[in-house]
């Protein structure tokens, strides 16, 4: 086992205050999280202000770096050697090795970092970088001190119950860890923009719920099971994501019938945003969250935001708001999600879309024609509500935690 141990460099949580603690105990609750399908062996501990893991047994590295680098709250992870606090030559030996096998050949500058938490150690982190330096030099004569910028920082670290040695920091994906906000519902379709808008604010230390309006049969089974893969890809950084499943097909014929075609995607959106607060509030979620941008669609002009705004009051966050599609499909490819979002299954909106959609739309208008739905609005609205099916996708799939037409289970 090459590194024994890893220092989780964090950025953000280390401004945080009086709540510091908090903040370091819930990332400290996301790296055990994460762990867990990399095997039971591993200690992960806050320490003066630090957060390490430590390997007790033989691990896979490059599937623990993959864990830990999907762990928002990161900003850096140094793989590091461990070694008992032992005399200053057996360290010298320790980092001439550790250098020897990091970096096998090439010419690299570098700088000795040598930090002293046990005060009772017979070096000083003078002395010590002055002796580390000195020995390196002799075994490696392609190496070369600089100490303004070097490519490699020998960080040596000597605390009271172990040394550490590390020299490089992976970088992790940075942010705020999951559930340290409190939760939002993402509205996920099929596209590229959701998927990246929910990554965005779970990256704020929000945990993420997300519903899916369907309308079968005019979407197919694969629509749904493209959403559950993109949940499954978000659940990646996010830890699993219940996602309410809702059937929308009845409200969206009743509009199509009732009401003038060109309103008829705003008049469609209030409707989804009035079940997915419904929602929201049932299951403890502060805020909504959609993949909107300003002026993407007609649908997306601050006009028609501000009409689809009106029915919520819980706070809706559009992290995309100013981004270019461009910039959204970049964020998606990093995260993983575009290749699935690009798959071409049909989503229940582009069925239903008028050709010339308001991109003005007047609020008089939208609640008058809405009126034209008032007969049996309430009671589809509470059926879609009564036939959400609810899964929990994780990174690996999902499960079905309650069946459309199937009782809502006490305590859910
Ligand atoms: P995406 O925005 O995800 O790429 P899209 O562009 O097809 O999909 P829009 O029609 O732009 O979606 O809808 C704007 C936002 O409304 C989406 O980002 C998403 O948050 C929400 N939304 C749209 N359709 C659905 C749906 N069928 N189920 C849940 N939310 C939806
Ligand atoms: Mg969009």
């Amino acid at each position: 086992m090459k590194y024994q141990s890893f220092l989780i460099k964090y950025a953000e949580i280390g401004i945080k205050g009086n709540n510091r603690h908090l903040f370091e105990e819930a990332l400290v609750n996301q790296i055990k999280l994460a762990l867990k399908r990399c095997g039971s062996g591993f200690k992960v501990y806050r320490t003066s202000g630090r957060v390490f893991v430590d390997a007790t047994e033989e691990y896979d590295y490059e599937e623990v770096i993959d864990a830990l680098t999907h762990v928002f709250g990161i900003a850096g992870i140094c793989p590091m050697a461990q070694m008992p606090v032992l005399p200053p030559e057996k360290v010298k030996e320790a980092v001439v090795a550790f250098i020897g096998e990091e970096y096998p050949e090439g010419a690299h500058t570098f700088k000795m970092h040598a930090r002293r938490q046990d005060k009772n150690y017979p070096l000083d982190s003078l002395e010590l970088n002055a002796m580390l330096g000195e020995a390196v030099l002799e075994a490696y004569p392609r190496f070369s001190v600089d100490v303004h910028e070097p490519e490699i920082l020998m960080t040596v670290e000597i605390r009271e119950e172990n040394i550490y040695l590390y020299s490089h920091v992976i970088p992790g994906p940075g942010g705020l860890p999951v559930g340290c906000g409190g939760k939002a519902m993402l509205c996920l379709s099929g596209g590229i923009d959701s998927p990246v808008a929910g990554w965005m604010i779970a990256k704020r230390g929000i945990k993420l719920d997300a519903c899916y309006f369907n309308a079968p049969p005019y979407t197919s089974e694969r629509a749904l099971q493209k959403v559950v893969d993109l949940a499954s890809i978000v659940a990646r950084y996010t830890g699993p994501i219940y996602l309410h499943n809702i059937n929308f097909t009845e409200i969206q014929l009743y509009i199509y019938e009732k009401c003038p075609h060109d309103e008829l995607t705003i008049i469609m959106r209030r409707f989804m945003m009035r079940i997915a607060e419904a929602i929201a509030k049932r299951t403890d979620s502060q805020a909504l969250i959609t993949g909107e941008s300003l002026g993407q669609v007609a649908s997306q002009t601050m006009v028609s935001l501000g009409v689809t705004n009106e029915v919520c009051t819980l706070p809706v966050f559009r992290p995309l708001i100013g981004f270019d599609k461009e910039e959204i499909i970049s964020v998606s490819k990093k995260i993983g999600t575009y290749e699935t979002s690009i798959l071409p299954y049909e989503d229940c909106c582009t069925i239903f879309v008028a050709k010339h959609p308001v991109t003005k739309p007047s609020l008089n208008s939208i609640k008058l024609h809405e009126r034209n739905l008032s007969e049996k609005i309430d009671e589809m609205v509470e059926r879609a509500l009564m036939t959400d099916e609810i899964m929990i996708v994780d990174r690996d799939g999902s499960r079905v935690l309650k069946a459309a037409d199937e009782e809502l289970k006490p305590g859910m």
